[in-house]
């Protein structure tokens, strides 16, 4: 079909809730996708974090094609194996405790926000989270995210959600309350700016919860399996959530969410309680299962660690060559690059030069390539960048000379 003729469908019978810009893609393979008319990009954002490990691993669709031959789905009134080994999977690679399986990541939070406030209920009911969070698109969710631009026009919003500055601990202290039952935050503010917590912060934040019997739950929904170096980013800090939620990767491109909460806690939610009718089927299990194959067996994150610290350096270098690079940011394979003027024209720029990246609060790129990604890429993709900062830089000295003119 003629690719106009997928955009025009889009245009009659989709609701138009996304940005889009007009590129039809049609097939993916580690770190590229193809267009409808067969041209190649180089994928620096897949999916939102979601391809973590490549486009189509042929791990997640071997996995896929062999369940789907099996069974697709069973309600969660029965048991299926592939459920229990990925609970038991998680668990492995993150901390004692149980796992909710859903399909995404806000409702992996919404999973997490229903189970503190069955902890605390009925005196206990506030949950503080940060500013310019992001925690997904339904109500509570959007609540939870520190970012007026997600709530308004949807109020009345729900209660019981307290937002105050990332990285401050002292504000963070004095918004505790009798009533507070739990602290949210990523680990790494991915959609707020690729903002990563300070070390002391996280530590104090951790001794906090501790002290005052506060559920720690870091959203780990973009910044899990394998992206920052670590299976989880919050091994980087030296501390433990008591809650964990995940999403994105956690599939290798397949939809399914998990929230994992310490063994003490996870059982205050019992038959009845929550539920979700496609949480943890056998077709989304298989794909997660696969994913984590595929981690360990290739040692993606030690790719992860290696390929990131080059990405970093190269991302200094630019930096060091153009004044527009305000600051570079992140861990691992996630990286922001702060600029001094908005970010949308060099995405266009990127765009024609095949690179997928991503900006976010206007101006700062986001590059997360997947946890496959070689050497040569980055250097195409930092070469692609390069070009564009430097015809950025033309156009606006020819401006600064039209206006001294
Ligand atoms: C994407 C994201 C979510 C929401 O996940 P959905 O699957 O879109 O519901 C929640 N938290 C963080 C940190 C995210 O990046």
């Amino acid at each position: 079909m003629d690719y106009r003729k997928t955009i025009r469908l889009y245009y009659d019978y989709v609701i138009n809730c996304y940005t889009r810009v007009p590129l039809v893609l049609e097939r993916g393979k580690g770190t590229r996708v193809w267009d409808a008319q067969g041209v190649e990009y180089l994928d620096f954002f897949p999916g939102w974090a979601v391809s973590g490990i490549g486009h189509c691993h042929r791990r997640v669709v071997e996995a896929i094609k062999r369940q789907a031959e099996e069974l697709l789905h069973v309600s969660n009134n029965y048991y299926h194996e592939s459920q229990g080994l990925l609970a038991e999977k998680i668990i492995h690679h993150s901390f004692p405790g149980k796992v909710f399986f859903c399909n995404s990541g806000a409702e992996a939070n919404e999973a997490a926000f229903k189970l503190v406030r069955k902890i605390g209920n009925p005196s206990r009911n506030e949950i503080i989270t940060m500013d310019r969070s992001f925690h997904g698109r339904t109500l509570a969710a959007v609540t939870a995210t520190g970012q007026k631009k997600y709530q308004e026009g949807f109020e009345p919003l729900p209660g019981g959600f307290v937002n105050v500055p990332f990285n401050d601990f002292e504000a963070l202290e004095r918004a505790v309350t009798p009533k507070t039952i739990a602290i949210m935050m990523e680990p790494i503010q991915g959609e707020g700016g690729v903002r990563v917590a300070d070390h002391p912060y996280m530590a104090s934040v951790r001794r906090l919860c501790h002290d005052k019997k506060i559920i720690l739950i870091l959203d780990e929904v973009q910044t899990g399996m394998g992206r920052t170096g670590r299976m989880f980013c919050y091994k980087n800090f030296g501390i433990e959530p008591d809650v964990m939620t995940l999403a994105k990767s956690l599939g290798g491109g397949f939809p399914i969410g998990a929230m994992v909460a310490k063994k003490e806690i996870a059982d205050v939610l019992t038959p009845g309680t929550h539920a979700t009718t496609f949480g943890g089927s056998p077709l989304a299990c298989a794909a997660s299962l696969a994913t984590f194959e595929a981690i360990e067996k290739e040692k993606l994150i030690n790719n992860a660690v290696i390929a990131g610290s080059y990405l970093f350096k190269r991302l200094n270098e630019l930096k060091r060559q153009h004044v527009i690079v305000k600051e570079v940011r992140g861990l691992g394979l996630m990286a922001g690059l702060e600029l001094t003027i908005e970010g949308k024209n060099i995405y266009e720029e990127c765009l024609k030069r095949k690179l997928l990246i991503n900006c976010t609060q206007g101006n700062v790129l986001r590059l997360m390539p997947a946890l496959v990604v070689k050497e040569k890429e980055i250097d195409r993709a930092v070469q692609i960048l390069d070009e564009v900062f430097s015809l950025e830089k033309e156009i606006v000295l020819t401006k600064e000379r039209g206006k001294a003119a």
